[in-house]
């Protein structure tokens, strides 16, 4: 079989572009993952660059041919944009661009520009650097499954060999023409458009498990505090006593309620009385340990789950409601003096559930109220007979419906 070089270098041009707008049209219809937008625009760029680099010298005018390679280094630091986009770091243009403004500052030195090779090991070091940078963010990636670690060598890789070929190329025609009477190097261009079409996949796949992950973590967190809602607490908080019960070891609920919230939306405003809840959520969550669970149940009452017993957990509510009366002194340059009042009940994670546990903590809310506010109540021991195998079940399966009522006991859902 005859590969025609140039051929395939038309192909590859036409599939590198489709595959950039097929990208670009994926971001636009998502738009939660925006490494998506910058890898598809890379792909667009790259097949525009290799365009320009095949018509050559002879077409257009001097310089230009420079400028192709330029413009495929721009898309090594555009694939490492998006790979710090995909973790949510920021963009460094001017690095991403420094690849390219080197190249067209050095090319014409003439120690590079009468040697070919010269270029080649230029444009292989830059090359290098970019993939070095991407496998770096890729390395971020957390889930330490084979197939991460696979992507991880791998899209740098592709990307590399993607970029390379070009210029690769450029050293096979730079004296003598675009001849390409290297079949290996044919070859070479026919596996860089398999890769093409490879690393486009596993970049798809990525922005897919990254924007379910988004939409997941969306469904189970509070907009206004970045803490749990309640979905996300109610789920949270199975899973925590199903560990704790597998332990045997108790667990405590605490609930927050904040003190005269309604007064403080009367008087300073429904946006500062948002501001008060932020405030709490902060300073709730900076209080508490990693292993603790804190979500806004609703309003303005919030709802922690730590593993342990009430003496440990006493400890911790106190810190909160002390940290909170100096942080809710002022809170957006208004002195509201805001407070807050905890209700506290333990019990052994084996023979309660959520909902009773909540409940006494919600009766010693109701003491603390009563008793004057900004103060920490417990709850007495609660002789709780241990839970029914349905309750269990759902202690195991960790997952409870969203919505569910205090005053209800936890629904199962499917998935
Ligand atoms: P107590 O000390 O007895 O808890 O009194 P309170 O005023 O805090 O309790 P009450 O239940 O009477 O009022 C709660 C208020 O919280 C009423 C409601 O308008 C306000 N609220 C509920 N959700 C939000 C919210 O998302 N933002 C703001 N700004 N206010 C909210
Ligand atoms: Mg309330
Ligand atoms: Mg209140």
């Amino acid at each position: 079989m005859l590969l025609d070089v140039t051929t395939l270098f038309a192909v590859s041009i036409c599939i590198t572009a489709l595959l950039g707008l097929f990208l670009l049209m994926l971001w636009a219809q998502d738009r939660s993952v925006d490494a998506l937008g910058w890898w598809g625009a890379a792909y667009l760029l790259g097949g525009f660059a290799v365009a320009l680099w095949m018509l050559g010298p002879s077409v257009l005018p001097a310089g230009v041919d420079q400028a192709a390679p330029a413009l495929l280094f721009i898309c090594c630091g555009m694939i490492w944009t998006g790979a710090r986009k995909f973790y949510g770091r920021s963009a460094l243009r001017l690095a991403a661009m420094t690849g390219a403004l080197v190249w067209l500052m050095v090319v014409h030195l003439p120690a590079i520009a009468e040697w070919s090779m010269a270029r080649v090991f230029l444009a292989s070091v830059i090359i290098s650097v970019y993939a070095f940078l991407t496998a770096s963010e890729l390395r971020r990636e957390r889930r330490n499954s084979a197939q991460a670690g696979v992507r991880v060598v791998a899209v740098p890789l592709l990307h590399s060999t993607v970029f390379f070929t070009p210029i690769l190329g450029m050293h096979f025609i730079s004296d003598t023409g675009p001849d390409f009477g290297a079949s290996s190097f044919a070859l070479f261009v026919l596996l860089t458009l398999l890769y093409i079409v490879g690393s486009a996949f596993i970049l798809v796949i990525m922005a897919k498990e990254r924007s379910e992950l988004l939409h997941k973590t969306a469904a189970v967190t509070d907009p206004l505090t970045g803490i749990y809602n309640r979905r996300g607490l109610l789920e949270a908080a199975q899973r925590l006593f199903a560990a704790q019960a597998r332990k045997r070891q108790r667990i405590t609920v605490l609930m927050f309620d904040l003190d005269h919230f309604k007064s403080i939306n009367d008087r300073f405003g429904h946006e500062m009385g948002d501001e008060a809840l932020r405030v709490f959520a902060q300073t709730a969550a900076g209080t508490m340990r990693s292993s603790d669970v804190l979500g806004r149940f609703g309003g303005e009452e919030f709802v922690a789950i730590l593993p342990g017993g009430l003496d440990g957990a006493a400890v911790v509510a106190e810190r909160v409601r002390a940290a909170f009366e100096i942080a809710g002194v002022t809170i957006g340059g208004h002195r509201m003096n805001a407070t807050v009042s905890i209700g506290a009940a333990s019990a052994d994670a084996a023979r309660a559930d959520l909902q009773t546990l909540m409940t006494h903590a919600d009766g010693a809310l109701y003491r603390a109220k009563a008793k004057g506010r900004n103060r920490v109540e417990e709850a007495g021991e609660i002789e709780a007979a241990p839970i029914s195998d349905v309750a269990s079940e759902a202690a195991q399966a960790g997952t409870v419906a969203a919505g569910a009522k205090i005053s209800s006991a936890p629904v199962l859902v499917t998935s």
